[in-house]
C-alpha cells in the first residue's frame, strides 16, 4: 500500500526530500508513485499540511 497526497497539499516540496526511494513528483500538488513507494511514512511525518496519509 502506498501513501497518498491529498488536496491539502500546499506544494511546499518538504516531503520530496524525505523520500528514500524518490517516489514523490512535483506538480501543482505533489504526487506519490504507488509502484515505487515502500510505505515507510517518512513523508507523512514531514508534511506541514498533514496532506499525506495511508492510501
Ligand atoms: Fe516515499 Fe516513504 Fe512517503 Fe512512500 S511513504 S512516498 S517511500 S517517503
Amino acid at each position: 500500500m502506498a501513501r497518498v497526497i491529498s488536496d491539502e497539499c500546499i506544494a511546499c516540496g518538504t516531503c520530496q526530500a524525505t523520500c528514500p526511494v524518490g517516489a514523490i513528483s512535483e506538480g501543482d500538488k505533489y504526487s506519490i508513485d504507488p509502484e515505487t513507494c515502500i510505505d515507510c511514512g517518512a513523508c507523512e511525518a514531514a508534511c506541514p499540511a498533514q496532506a499525506i496519509s495511508a492510501g
